[in-house]
């Protein structure tokens, strides 16, 4: 090897391992208003929401344990107060990861089915387990402005509520709406595709044009952006439950692909070959 090719490849590993230990480093936290004291926030992972009032904080979901600083920072620029409920849309990792520490000190509030698959892992720190937990609906006040914290059937996981704002016409789906892309259905944690379809339809009728739809991941979007989304999950399932009929292998269904007008629901998290395999699996018989 000559010299320069060698530091070339030295220089290569190093940039790559610098990347990957500083992954967070380039992350803002930024924040857009959706309503007088109401804010959706954005970082790396699922997106956030903070309600304010002069001398406290409400948060939805707290993204990595990496962010934990920067939110806080950007959270102070919201309200001098200190953060009291934190409120966990689901159980995933770029969710929760930050709850010990922004929250210890907070109530944590989620559907049970999280406390019980965090208290199961090992890796979690139990300083950021939810304290208060429910399965039915839960209506609390931060300020005076009014939550609706709403259990949803498991499709996602088997954890996932909705955040209404029945004042002000908001929702924060969590990770019941992947904004523009294929949506992520963890079987491992209770996901069913169907009931996935099925909660999306069940949203759907429960908004109106006017509504400000926070999806867990993705931008902002509304009625039009989650009709989209149930139609893309309603024609691809349609093309694999056919593809299945005509006796297709997974790998044959994958092999030929959705077609070019699904290649914008594409993502690294999850690809086309990975949403074909959801479906696919969905459809066993
Ligand atoms: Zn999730």
């Amino acid at each position: 090897m000559k010299l320069r090719t060698l530091v070339t490849a030295v220089s290569l590993l190093v940039t790559s391992q610098f990347a990957f230990a500083d992954r967070f480093a380039d992350v803002q936290i930024n924040s857009a208003t959706l309503a007088k004291d109401i804010y959706m926030l954005t970082g790396a992972g699922g997106n956030m929401a903070a309600v304010t009032t002069a001398d406290s904080v409400l948060l939805i979901d707290s993204q990595y344990v990496e962010l934990a600083d920067k939110i806080r920072a950007k959270l102070k620029t919201l309200s001098p107060g200190e953060l009291t409920t934190l409120i966990n849309t689901h159980m995933h990792g770029d969710h929760v990861g930050g709850n010990a520490a922004l929250a210890a000190n907070a109530d944590i509030i989620a559907h049970v089915n999280v406390l019980t698959r965090l208290r199961n892992d090992s890796n979690f720190n139990p300083a950021g387990l939810p304290k208060t937990t429910f399965d039915k609906v839960l209506n609390i006040k931060h300020g005076n402005i009014e939550l609706m914290l709403e259990p949803m059937p498991a499709s996602h996981t088997d954890g996932d509520i909705l955040v209404w704002f029945p004042q002000f016409n908001i929702v924060h789906m969590g990770d019941l709406m992947f904004q523009g892309r294929f949506p992520y259905i963890d079987f491992g944690n209770g996901g069913n595709v169907q009931q996935y379809i099925e909660n999306t339809r069940y949203v759907l009728q429960r908004i109106d044009d006017n509504t400000q739809v926070i999806p867990g991941h993705g931008d902002l979007t509304n009625k039009a952006g989650l009709a989209k989304e149930l139609k893309m999950m309603e024609q691809t399932m349609a093309q694999v439950v056919a593809w299945r009929a005509e006796g297709l292998t997974e790998q044959q269904m994958i092999d030929r692909g959705l077609g070019e007008q699904f290649n914008a629901w594409h993502w690294n998290f999850i690809t086309e070959a990975r949403w074909i395999k959801t479906l696919y699996q969905a459809t066993q018989p």
